[in-house]
């Protein structure tokens, strides 16, 4: 997580970085900071515990001027969030600032190390080790900041993205980066860096995604250098964005997280665009398509990926057995990483992140491509790690989701899973001409009665009201809706630190209905499907003991209203893509109490987007 923001060039360069902090704050929001050189080449660098308004307002007195500067928005992995585990940290003789985002493993063994040489530590961050590993090798080889750069880097165990600024040197910033996203972005005289392309988008579509290990050497007024840790020139491979300023901004909506509840019948409708095709009859998928033997022939599914993701996960498993009946099981990245899992060359690995940075996912990846695994990705940001390291996959094309609590990329990553079950399904012939024609129609009508649904958002604001008493919640659903009850639970804790378990319905009766009672509110996914007999009489044996049941039902249910306290009336929608439609009430309930308790919908405590370290 943390975001980094550089910008080397003619124009000021405090403006330019405070705008990419906000934009980057998403990804954490412990601490923020700048380091710039003024035009008197002396390192000004200044940082604060909060937000990126904190830290302008920090800044109000101070001087900020200059050209070439770095910046930093924090979740802090090592040391408490406060004003001096804030990043940029700097050298020992105060020249040398640093931004980093990642974890260095070996930081303790490295710090030991240096204050054996006498080198005095201000911070408990990973990061303070780097800067002053970097001053203490220039100092004691005489070498360039590049070297010492090189140099430090090649000691370090762990992942990151730095950038680095030397007052000494004030035409130059250094960047690089180990499994931590960096992006370098080449403008008219003038260089950005970030660590995603939205503090670039204003002033330049034409970037560079960092490699592994590869370090940029950013000067003023000239090209573009990157080179390895070896010091060998690697290739530049400019790219142009396709992302716009309008889709970062709230676009009317008092918060991203509500704007990306109510983004979803387009979103949905640009996942699926161009993947359904003549007339309705079959679906294409170009990474299904490039690899038919892979499929065709494989043995099992492996689905890995973390939180969110891992739900949609559970529900594109399902799929993927239905469809296609190849075995599929579906770990959490974080697990399979080091469970020491059997993996085969006839395994096909599906990998779902929305950053495409997640690094547990991607350590999975890299796993499962040891063992000879074909790895698929499903990821929202174009470009991002998961795609590059993935050997075919799909993008959820549902734009930038910039609200912490993800909600438009479930509904995007349920219906590319959806998608690539029946298109391997197509494939192996093992879904026939009527279930296919039938899946897709049901595909298509999904942005139709997601706006159906969203006209629950009045009555779910009401009552919400009623609920910002609970501390704690159930929910419960079956089949493809279990997985919906664990994320409607998920979306509930991470906005509104209420409590909440997701449970199978069926489940409840071997434990947590010792929990009921009238303090705990049950929220039950009840569709008509064919578990509906079974979910209301599981509604009957939480109202047996008091509890208060909020039920999401197919319009023109007559039995479950006489039954739950209340009841959410979504379109008849098929079994198999309920789930996307399910999730938006679930979606709305958890933005409502979260807003009612006064909670941060967007920036969430303790969390942050784009989960980039271990
Ligand atoms: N390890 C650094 C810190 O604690 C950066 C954290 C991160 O990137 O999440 O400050």
């Amino acid at each position: 997580m943390c975001g980094i923001v550089g910008y080397i060039g003619r124009q000021e360069a405090y403006p330019i970085l405070i705008k990419g902090l906000h934009r980057l704050e998403y990804r954490g929001y412990d601490s923020a900071g700048v380091a710039l050189v003024n035009p008197d080449n002396v390192l000004n660098v200044y940082k604060t515990r909060g937000k990126v308004e904190d830290l302008e307002r920090f800044c109000d007195t101070k001087d900020v001027s200059g050209t070439v500067g770095i910046a930093h928005t924090r979740w802090a992995t090592h040391g408490e969030p406060n004003d001096i585990n804030a990043h940029p940290h700097f050298s020992t003789n105060g020249k040398i600032a640093i931004v980093h985002n990642g974890t260095i493993e070996n930081y303790n063994v490295l710090k030991q190390a240096l204050i054996e040489h006498d080198c005095e530590f201000r911070s408990e961050t990973d990061t303070e080790v780097v800067v002053k590993l970097i001053e203490y090798i220039q100092s004691t080889n005489d070498c360039s900041l590049v070297d010492a750069v090189r140099g430090a880097l090649k000691q370090v165990v762990g992942a990151y993205a730095i950038a680095v600024v030397d007052c000494e040197d004030p035409d130059m910033i250094i960047a690089a980066r180990k499994s931590s996203p960096l992006v370098v972005g080449i403008g008219d005289h003038e260089t950005f860096i970030g660590s995603d392309a939205s503090p670039i988008i204003d002033y330049t579509n034409q970037v560079v995604y960092l490699g592994d290990d590869e370090i940029a050497i950013i000067r003023r007024d000239a090209p573009l250098q990157v080179i390895n840790n070896d010091n060998i020139p690697a290739k530049i491979d400019v790219q142009t964005l396709e992302l716009s300023v309008s889709q970062l901004e709230k676009g009317g909506y008092p918060h991203f997280m509500l704007k990306e509840i109510f983004e979803q019948p387009n979103t949905i409708y640009d996942c699926i665009r161009g993947r359904i095709v003549n007339n309705d009859t079959e679906i294409k998928l170009s990474g299904v398509i490039d690899h038919p033997d892979r499929f065709i022939n494989a043995s099992r599914v492996v689905i890995v990926a973390c939180g969110t993701s891992w739900h949609a996960g559970l529900i594109g498993g399902r799929l993927i057995e239905n469809y296609t009946r190849i075995p599929a099981r579906v770990e959490y990245a974080s697990e399979f990483r080091y469970a020491n899992p059997v993996i085969t060359s006839s395994d096909v690995v599906i990998a779902i992140s929305q950053s495409g940075e997640t690094a547990d996912t991607l350590a999975a990846i890299k796993l499962a491509k040891e063992r000879g695994a074909f790895v698929y990705g499903v990821c929202n940001v174009v470009g991002s790690s998961i795609a590059r390291e993935t050997d075919s996959g799909t993008y959820i094309h549902v734009g930038p989701e910039i609200g912490v609590a993800s909600t438009k990329a479930f509904t995007g990553q349920v219906t590319v899973l959806t998608m690539l079950a029946l298109a391997i399904g197509q494939l192996r012939g093992t879904v026939n001409k009527s279930q296919l024609l039938e899946a897709i129609a049901n595909i298509k009508k999904l942005p139709e009665l997601i706006r159906e649904t969203l006209k629950l958002n009045d009555r779910i604001e009401k009552l919400s009201r009623t609920f910002t008493y609970a501390h704690n919640f159930l929910y419960l659903g079956r089949g493809y809706n279990y997985p919906s009850a664990l994320e409607g639970a998920l979306k509930l804790k991470e906005i509104s630190y209420i409590h909440a378990e997701g449970y199978p319905a069926a489940e409840m009766k071997h434990g947590p209905i010792a929990l009921i009672d009238k303090e705990l509110p049950t929220v039950v996914i009840a569709p008509n499907d064919d578990l509906h007999e079974k979910v209301i009489s599981n509604i009957q044996q939480v109202k047996a003991r008091g509890g208060s049941v909020i039920a999401i039902v197919t319009k023109g249910d007559t039995e479950i209203p006489k039954i739950a306290d209340y009841v959410l009336e979504i379109p008849p929608v098929a079994e198999s893509v309920s789930p996307v439609v399910v999730s938006v009430p679930l979606q709305l309930l958890a933005y409502h109490i979260a807003i009612m308790k006064g909670c941060d919908v967007d920036m969430p405590r303790n969390l942050a987007k784009s989960v980039t370290v271990e």
